[in-house]
């Protein structure tokens, strides 16, 4: 039984009901003149929402700002963090409005306008969000979940013509994200630095027993440190896993900033992402980022920097230091095994063996020596497998390389001694051919400011299926066009 109007979705604002310090209630400021560019259909199902509710008057208001979700209660929520290894302190939805938590059928989640105006917590902001941002981060999401990758979801794209002062005026848009919750580290780094654990304790309490119960150890039902050990056991290993998941699709976060870690270890806060054209280990996708903190190879180690600060604010509950370190460093292996299991199924192994080591590190090295485009070299490995060596070898200058480094990777498929077509399809089971590059949601951002939503619609589709290929759409499966190298994304969005 789907929702046909909002009215008649389950609501259950399970934030809402933390004390008053965690949040501020208040409306949105709606869009003037919105117009809905798009909305996802996939997402309105999680939410139980019919999709004709789509196109209703109804859905506009709410997700424009300039109605409330039926059954909701809107608020911006407070949070703090590091920003760039640096202490920030208070941060919180500057530009966004949680406008209530709803029962799917597979799950609980929260709406969250993003762009919908100022808030106690904008700072220097103008709460806005730009439609060229608001796009990118539409389509990422979607796209990340494509793939596998977890991540939060998006469900509408309002746009409008209000001006935005930026580098240049651009217009405003709201994006409406969702997510089971978008509690972040920072959000407990906020009352471990303003020494309240009392309120940390509420969070933990709150994250612990609506988000991990599995957490909660057997006792007499009152809070106990195995529970908050626990729960950093449990966000650390899907922290690690989210991370062998980044990489391997080639995703650069752009700004893995305290107060944008997902507690749930999703991937949160869309800004200057990329996915990866030519492969550089150092790659840095944010042009804000002018230290290379956020660079892909450094993605997993920064992740653990991080947790070290939740572990630290976790430390005002748990007075056992040697007990939280031991759960960090279950970071490193389980970062390790996940990543060599991903890297085994793209290259095609029936198990990864210590001494595979090599084959990967040379791979990426010989990548990164000739810039070879990261989707498609590992793409293309399941046609060398299948007898068609070309196809890969052309993405590299040393082609010999290339080749030479192709016959190790035949030779140690030999040992494993599966049939071809078997390996093949399972590369190309783990290692898409479409991903969301620059230049591709640069095209729908361009098509989306003259009010033109196909691209987008386009992409979604393609980008719901990335493992399987789709006739007609050659071009989103190719090589980056000259001018994709001159895209710069940034923090200012
Ligand atoms: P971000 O780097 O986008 O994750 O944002 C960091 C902090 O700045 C968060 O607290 C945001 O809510 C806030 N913020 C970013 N852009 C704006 C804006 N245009 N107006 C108000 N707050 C903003
Ligand atoms: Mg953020």
């Amino acid at each position: 039984m789907s929702a046909h109007s909002l009215s008649e979705l389950r609501a259950v604002n399970s934030f809402a009901a933390l004390p008053a310090v965690f949040h501020t209630r208040l409306a949105p400021q709606a869009l003037n003149n919105p117009r809905l560019l798009h909305a996802n259909a996939d997402a309105a199902r999680l939410i139980g929402l019919d999709p004709s509710v789509l196109s209703t008057p109804e859905f506009l208001g709410v997700f424009s700002g300039a109605q409330p979700l039926p059954g909701g209660d809107t608020l911006a929520a407070v949070y703090s963090g590091h920003q760039f290894g640096v202490w920030a302190g208070q941060l919180g939805d500057g530009r966004a409005h949680l406008l209530g938590e709803v029962e799917g059928p597979e799950g609980a989640w929260e709406l969250q306008l993003k762009g919908s105006g100022m808030t106690p917590y904008s700072r220097m902001g103008d709460g806005r969000a730009v439609l060229r941002s608001s796009v990118r981060e539409y389509l990422a999401s979607e796209a990340m979940h494509g793939l596998g990758v977890p991540t939060t979801r998006a469900l509408a794209l309002v746009v409008s013509d209000d001006p935005v002062m930026r580098e240049t005026v651009e217009t405003a848009a709201i994006v409406t994200r969702m997510s089971p919750s978008f509690v972040r580290f920072g959000s407990f780094e906020h009352w471990s630095s303003r020494r309240q654990p009392d309120q940390l304790r509420i969070l933990t309490d709150y994250v612990i027993d609506r988000y991990y119960p599995e957490c909660r150890e057997a006792g007499n039902g009152e809070p106990a440190d195995a529970d908050v050990l626990n729960l950093l056991r449990a966000v650390t290993r899907r922290t690690a896993r989210l991370m062998a998941d980044w990489q391997a699709v080639g995703f650069c976060h752009g700004v893995m900033n305290t107060d944008n870690m997902s507690i749930l270890g999703l991937t949160l806060d869309y800004g200057p992402y990329g996915f990866m054209d030519g492969f550089r280990l150092g790659h840095v996708c944010n042009h804000s980022d002018t230290e290379g903190r956020y660079s892909w190879n450094r993605q997993p180690s920064v992740a653990l920097w991080n947790l070290y600060r939740l572990g630290g604010s976790l430390h005002a509950l748990v007075p056992d230091v040697e007990g939280l370190r031991a759960v960090l460093d279950e970071f490193e292996p389980a970062f390790t095994s996940a990543f060599h299991s991903r890297m085994a199924a793209k290259l095609g192994l029936a198990a990864w063996r210590p001494d595979d080591e090599p084959l990967l590190d040379d791979l990426l090295k010989l990548m990164d020596a000739n810039q070879a485009d990261f989707t498609l070299s590992w793409r293309r490995l399941a046609d060398a497998v299948s007898g068609q060596r070309s196809p890969f070898e052309d993405l590299f200058i040393d082609r010999p390389a290339a080749s030479a480094w192709l016959d190790r990777l035949l030779a140690r498929h030999a040992q494993d001694g599966r049939p071809a077509a078997e390996v093949a399809a399972g590369m190309n089971g783990v290692n898409p051919l479409y991903v969301l590059r620059n230049h591709l949601a640069e095209e729908a951002i361009r098509a989306a400011k003259s009010g033109d939503a196909g691209e987008i619609d386009t992409l979604l589709k393609l980008l719901r299926n990335p493992y399987v290929e789709q006739p007609g759409h050659e071009k989103y499966a190719g090589l980056p066009p000259d001018w994709a190298g001159g895209i710069e994304v940034s923090c200012s969005s």
